[in-house]
């Protein structure tokens, strides 16, 4: 998402957990705080793709996310282009 900026503080990431001996991926809410390079994450509201950015300067934003794309922003509760409709994404990351 460009122009507007986003900032979304917690999202959904892909990790491994233990039922029933196996081992299985499954989405957890996290803080994007949390949120370790390379995971797999998304929107947890309409689970788009959204995009992780680390706090750099101690002055700067806090760590969060922000959708990916624009039509996703707009379909989602969360997205600051939100327009009023609630969509799942077109494209949702599973
Ligand atoms: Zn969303």
């Amino acid at each position: 998402v460009k122009n507007k900026k986003e900032k979304i503080y917690e999202c959904e990431v892909k990790r491994l957990f233990m039922k029933n001996g196996q081992r299985v991926w499954k989405w957890k809410r996290v803080l994007a705080s949390e949120v370790i390079r390379h995971e797999k994450i998304r929107c947890y509201c309409c689970r788009g793709q959204v995009r992780l950015h680390k706090k750099k300067i101690p002055t700067g934003p806090s760590d969060h996310v922000e959708h990916f794309r624009r039509i996703d922003s707009e379909g989602c509760p969360l997205g600051c282009y939100f327009l009023g409709v609630k969509l799942h994404s077109t494209l949702m990351i599973d």
